[in-house]
């Protein structure tokens, strides 16, 4: 654990069987001794990892956790972008949900019910890949309120939020049907907000306390946005995907979090991934923000802590952003990887990394389940599909008394 006053942390992150290590240089104080505390029976005062699901947030925190650090191509250390902010007041945000970073979600131990609130900083898959994961596994997972998505128009019509997901439920209109009458499907609806993306600061949500402003990014063509949130005298900024930009500069000054894209280095995508030099430079720094931009950025923002994302985080590569960014910036800064852990109160940040439970079972939901209503079931099977349908009564009827004596209810095969 390491309190960030005046704090260098750099983490170099790797996961290995589901618990992650991480390499952090410090300038801070380090914690004193614990050897006063120490006990052969009893557990360990001090936790230098998060389990999650085993912490109060106080009243006056925030927890924010990497669900999605890397790159667009999803691999098992990295998912694609996604930043859980959970607030004292029971308020959880998700930013950006990537490809691969449903999974990180439901690590963390969640009750779904919780997680229905998602702000889009643009329609990248990198950047929305997972929302059918969350939309329909969170239904599946006993979420039954409808997910509320907050994204950006675009020049075009169906360039926009709304049309993107109205496209999205319609390819999932199998998925959804089938659903209907089979289960509690209260949750299997997606509430839209598209909001102007040319909006300046200007407030798209607020409730319970939390303010939340959108502000243009720049990012290959007109649509994409970044995020402020702000709450209890906290604020949380949140860049999605830009090239560095004034509107940044003005408005997220003093956060204390900012999380913006430092792209992998341009020599890494020639060296790991083939590029072209042409195309690694347009990619690395024309169409992303680089990393030494990415220091530059933060200098003038001069944030409590920048954690710089969007790169893949490795033993090899990691060194090349770090140095990029400090040609630029030497302020407090984290390289994020996943599931990263950031405690924010107004006078500590605490970075840790979580340890994650491999065999995790989504939380049952906080709202009482209703049984299907069979009035919603709008798909029937056909005569043909029916008729090859091979029932071995005996064994259901098994099982079915099986669960009426273990569980007391008194179901018959239909
Ligand atoms: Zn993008
Ligand atoms: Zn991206």
């Amino acid at each position: 654990m390491l309190k960030i006053k005046t704090l260098t942390c750099v983490a170099i992150g790797g996961v290995a069987l589901g618990v992650a290590f991480g390499l952090y240089l410090a300038t801070a104080e380090l914690p004193t001794t614990h050897a006063q505390e120490s006990s052969p029976v009893k557990a360990l005062a001090a936790r230098e990892v998060y389990y999650p699901g085993t912490e109060d947030l106080a009243p006056d925190e925030m927890r924010v956790t990497a669900c999605g650090t890397g790159m667009p191509n999803a691999r098992p250390k990295q998912a694609a972008a996604c930043w859980l902010v959970e607030l004292g007041n029971g308020d959880k945000f998700l930013f950006d949900i990537g490809t691969g970073s449903a999974e990180r979600i439901s690590a963390l131990k969640i009750p779904y019910d919780y997680l229905d609130k998602v702000f889009l900083g643009h329609l990248h898959s990198d950047h929305f890949g997972d929302l059918d994961a969350l939309w329909i596994g969170g239904v599946v997972a006993n979420r039954v309120k409808p997910l509320r998505v907050w994204g950006p128009s675009s020049l075009e019509a169906k360039y926009g939020t709304k049309e993107s997901l109205e496209h999205m439920e319609a390819m999932l209109a199998w998925d959804v049907d089938s659903r209907m009458g089979n289960t509690d499907t209260r949750g299997l609806f997606i509430e839209v907000t598209e909001f102007d993306y040319r909006a300046i600061n200007k407030v798209i949500y607020q409730e319970n306390g939390v303010t939340i402003r959108t502000i243009p990014a720049i990012h290959i063509f007109d649509g994409p946005v970044s995020f402020i949130l702000e709450w209890n005298g906290l604020k949380f900024a949140y860049s999605s995907d830009t090239f560095p930009n004034k509107w940044w500069m003005q408005y997220t000054k003093g956060a204390d979090i900012a999380i913006h894209e430092a792209f992998i280095t341009p020599e890494s995508l020639v060296e790991k991934q083939g590029f072209t030099p042409q195309a690694a430079l347009n990619v690395g720094t024309q169409i992303h923000t680089s990393p030494a931009q990415f220091g530059k950025v933060m200098a003038e923002t001069e944030p409590r802590l920048a954690v710089a994302y969007h790169f893949f985080n490795d033993f090899d590569t990691a060194p090349a952003v770090l140095r990029d960014i400090r040609m630029t910036y030497d302020g407090p800064l984290a390289l994020a990887t996943d599931y990263m852990v950031f405690n924010v109160t107004k006078d500590d940040i605490k970075v840790r990394m979580a340890a994650v439970d491999e065999d995790i079972w989504p939380q049952p939901s906080t709202i009482p389940l209703v049984p299907p209503d069979p009035k919603l079931r709008r798909t029937q099977m056909s005569d043909f599909t029916r008729g090859g349908r091979i029932v071995h009564r005996d064994i259901l009827e098994d099982v079915y008394r099986y669960i009426n004596e273990k569980f007391g209810s008194n179901e018959q095969v239909p």
